[in-house]
C-alpha cells in the first residue's frame, strides 16, 4: 500500500483516520502532533529548565527524543532527565541502564533519585513492611505512584526545573478519565493538570507532551526509528485497577477507534468547567510534617510513611 502523501510504501494506517503513511510522514505527523498538543495547552515557555521522567520504559525514551528534537526551536531552553529508581529488583536495573544510554547519547544531563534515600525504603522493602500476618496488602501502584510523583517534584525542585514532563499517553488519561468517572470522582477532574499551573512554589507544574498521542503510535515510533527501550513490565503492575479498565476500553475501540481522543476531550472541558465553577485555584496549603505542598493538613506520603512506622512497632 502507498503512503497517502507520496509515492513511498506505507508503514502504518490509523484506525482512526485510515490515511496509510510512509515512515517518513508517519514521522513528521507524530511529531506535530506533539508540538500541536504543545502549543494548545501552553505546556512549554521559551526559557523553561525541563525535567523529563526517563524510566527507560517505550513512553518516556520516545518522550525525551522528541522533546530533545521540538525544544531546539528553543535554544534558551534546558532539558534534563530524572529516573526515578523505586527499588524495584530484577526490573528497575535494566532501564536505568537503557534510561543512561538515551540521556548520554543526546548528550544531556541525567540525575537519578531513588525512594530509599528519599523516603527510606525501596519499594519491595516497603512492601515488605506493610504486609499483614495474613500476606494481604493494598496493590503496589497505590503506593509508588504517590511516592514516585513525589519523588519527581523533589528532583526537579532540586534541579531547579520550571516544569516536568512525563510520558502519559493518550490511552493512560483516557483510562483515568473513566477511572475517575466509574467512581463518581468529579473533583479529580478539576485537579487535573491539562495545562501546567501554579499551584504552589514547591510544586514544579506537569506536563504531559503525548497527551492526544495513542500508545500503539509511540511503541511504533520507537520500533520504527530504532530506539531501545525496556520490554519487560514491572513485575507488580498486574496488580494495578487500569488493567480491567484497558480491558474493556480496548473491546469498545475496536468498533469506535476514535473514542479515547472523545474520552480526553471531555476530561479536559469538565477540567476547565469545574475549575471555573469552584474558582478552584485554592492554593495548596503545606503538610504540617514535611512541608511539601497538600491538599489537606498531611500529605499522603507522610501518611503512608505514618502507618509503615505504626504497623513495624
Ligand atoms: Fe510502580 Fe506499579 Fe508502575 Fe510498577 S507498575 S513501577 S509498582 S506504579
Ligand atoms: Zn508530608
Amino acid at each position: 500500500m502507498k503512503c497517502n502523501f507520496c509515492d513511498r510504501q506505507a508503514v502504518y494506517t490509523r484506525p482512526y483516520e485510515k490515511k496509510p503513511l510512509c515512515l517518513v510522514h508517519f514521522n513528521r505527523s507524530f511529531i506535530s502532533r506533539v508540538k500541536r498538543t504543545i502549543s494548545r495547552f501552553k505546556m512549554l515557555q521559551p526559557r523553561d529548565v525541563v525535567a523529563v521522567g526517563l524510566s527507560g520504559g517505550k513512553d518516556s525514551v520516545v518522550l525525551v527524543h522528541v522533546l530533545a528534537s521540538v525544544m531546539k526551536k528553543f535554544p534558551t531552553s534546558r532539558l534534563v532527565a530524572i529516573t526515578i529508581d523505586e527499588g524495584i529488583k530484577n526490573y528497575r536495573e535494566e532501564s536505568l541502564e537503557i534510561a543512561k544510554k538515551h540521556a548520554s547519547a543526546l548528550g544531556i544531563e541525567h540525575h537519578v533519585f531513588s525512594f530509599e534515600e528519599l523516603f527510606g525504603y525501596g519499594l519491595d522493602n516497603f512492601l515488605v513492611k506493610i504486609t499483614d500476618n495474613n500476606g494481604k496488602r493494598k496493590g503496589a501502584c497505590a503506593y509508588c505512584g504517590i511516592f514516585r510523583r513525589r519523588a519527581l517534584n523533589q528532583a526537579a525542585l532540586e534541579i531547579g526545573a520550571d516544569k516536568v514532563a512525563t510520558g502519559h499517553n493518550l490511552d493512560d488519561e483516557a483510562q483515568t478519565v473513566l477511572m475517575n468517572m466509574l467512581r463518581g470522582d468529579l473533583g479529580r477532574f478539576g485537579r487535573a493538570d491539562y495545562s501546567p499551573r501554579y499551584k504552589h512554589e514547591k510544586f514544579v507544574p506537569r506536563i504531559k507532551p503525548f497527551l492526544l498521542t495513542p500508545e500503539a503510535e509511540i511503541v511504533l515510533y520507537a520500533v520504527l526509528n530504532g530506539l531501545e527501550y525496556q520490554e519487560m513490565p514491572c513485575p507488580h503492575s498486574v496488580e494495578a485497577d487500569r488493567g480491567v479498565i484497558r480491558e474493556m476500553m480496548k473491546m469498545y475501540l475496536e468498533r469506535n477507534p476514535g473514542a479515547m481522543f472523545n474520552l480526553v476531550r471531555m476530561g479536559s472541558e469538565l477540567s476547565d468547567l469545574i475549575r471555573l465553577k469552584e474558582q478552584s485555584s485554592r492554593p495548596l496549603s503545606e503538610c504540617s510534617k514535611c512541608g511539601n505542598p497538600t491538599a489537606g493538613k498531611i500529605c499522603k506520603v507522610c501518611s503512608i510513611l505514618a502507618e509503615v512506622e505504626e504497623a513495624s512497632l
